[in-house]
């Protein structure tokens, strides 16, 4: 027999439609990967008779009730007296549950009021769900047929409980028979529709394992759905896809999970142990903001410049007068000075530049909005490139998109370059 579980959302901010109900979804999905079916979401407001009546009608036709809510300190919030209530039991108070609340409180250097205590009262026979972010423990307790885990209705105490409380319950009790797993691998560099095209093999219908793509803001992602008895087996059952993906695609793939171009670059940059310095003008210093917001990267950047004005491009980069007059500051030739100027002036190994027109003002037939040039320099001399990102596009998706389209550039040709230890 297939368990059955069910999802009881708490508190009348919730009935009374104020507040949107998250929590009850993200459950279901999350038993829905661990093979157990929510065959039933319940949502009540902060009343004991609902309460209890509601835990009765769970108790009898589910074996697992996850309740959200209604755990914190106030008198509207019901849980553990209603499911103490519902076994027909007392509350207790739980020594470990009232240091760890009283140890929360001191570490906030916050006075605890004397309602927080009432929290850490759990029914008879019942077992504290320790809560590392909040104040409220969760309770588990058996009631008729049904295993109950209260959680905190705060989402992120909720998932964080669930994930390491519950999901751990769950596999002692031989619940969860199945496990699945995504995995997500990032590619930039390519449009979506073109990626699409070379992997029309990965993404058929039906095909195991399961391959989706999808993309935000120019970053590729293919998710690949892996099921297995264990966690080993179910990602063991992507491994080969993944392969392929890694394989087929090359040097677009900028990494496994939730990596962005940037932690792509400055993880080639700790694998080569090169140094890069950057020369901004139209991207106004995000791409050293971007690059500095990923930690650890300080010994592989030494620093950047934004020279927004023709001025600041020759007296900090020294991009020579005539040449900006010459061909104007948006052009190949002043990207690639800017380049070799940064990577001269901060003795970096590499530098990359933008010199571009971001809009919405100030574009020409010549050289219309979106037009950027970016210029990499290097110890073999320096090159440049021409991104045409469209008039139509905002000012700050032609920003970004430049910004990660230079340090792509750097990623992709750092790619190349042996690991740190084998070029000494
Ligand atoms: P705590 O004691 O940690 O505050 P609690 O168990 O008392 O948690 P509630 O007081 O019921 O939780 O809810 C706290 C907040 O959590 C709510 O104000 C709301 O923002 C959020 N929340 C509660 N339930 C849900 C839900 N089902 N979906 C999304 N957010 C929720």
């Amino acid at each position: 027999m297939a368990l059955k579980a069910e999802i009881v959302s708490i508190g009348s901010e919730l009935t009374s439609g104020w507040s949107l109900d998250t929590n009850a979804p993200w459950l279901s999905r999350a038993l829905g990967e661990l093979g157990i079916a929510a065959a039933w979401h319940a949502t009540i407001g902060d009343d004991m008779a609902d309460h209890v009546a509601a835990f009765r009608i769970a108790a009898e036709r589910a074996d697992l009730v996850l309740t959200t809510g209604g755990l914190g300190p106030t008198q509207d919030d019901l849980v553990r007296e209603a499911l103490a209530k519902t076994a027909g039991v007392g509350l207790r108070e739980d020594a470990e549950s009232l240091a760890a609340i009283e140890a929360l409180f001191a570490r906030r250097h916050r006075a605890m009021s004397p309602r927080n205590r009432l929290q850490a009262l759990l029914p008879e026979g019942a077992e504290a769900l320790p809560n590392p972010v909040g104040t409220a423990p969760g309770v588990w307790m058996t009631i008729g047929r049904a295993v109950f885990a209260a959680m905190p209705g705060v989402p992120n105490e909720m998932t964080r409980m669930f994930a390491e409380q519950v999901v751990p319950r769950l596999r002692q009790r031989h619940w969860v028979e199945r496990v699945i797993v995504h995995r997500k691998i990032a590619l930039f560099g390519k449009g979506e529709s073109d990626v699409e095209a070379d992997a029309l093999d990965l993404t058929a219908r039906g095909r195991v394992p399961e391959v989706g793509i999808t993309a935000s803001q120019a970053t590729i992602s293919f998710r690949i759905k892996g099921e297995g008895l264990t966690q080993e087996a179910a990602w063991a059952q992507t491994e080969e896809t993944a392969r392929t993906i890694r394989d087929r695609f090359g040097p677009l793939v900028l990494g496994e999970g939730a990596v962005d171009v940037a932690e792509a670059l400055v993880e080639q940059l700790k694998r080569t142990g090169a140094t890069l310095a950057t020369a901004e003008s139209c991207t106004g210093g995000l791409i050293a903001h971007m690059i500095t917001a990923i930690p650890g990267v300080s010994p592989y950047y030494p620093g950047g410049v934004v020279s927004y004005a023709n001025q600041a491009k020759t007296d900090m980069l020294g991009v020579p007068a005539e040449l900006i007059r010459a061909h104007g500051a948006v052009s190949a030739e002043v990207a690639a000075a800017m380049a070799s100027g940064a990577r001269e002036r901060f003795g970096a190994d590499v530098a990359i530049s933008a010199t571009g027109v971001a809009g919405p003002d100030g574009g020409t037939a010549e050289k219309p909005v979106g037009l950027v040039h970016l210029g990499l320099a290097t110890a073999d001399g320096v090159q440049t490139r021409r991104l045409e990102i469209g008039p139509e596009q905002p000012r700050d998706i032609i920003q970004r998109r430049s910004a990660k389209q230079a340090m792509n550039w750097v990623r992709v040709t750092l790619l190349e370059r042996p690991d740190r230890e084998a070029s000494r």
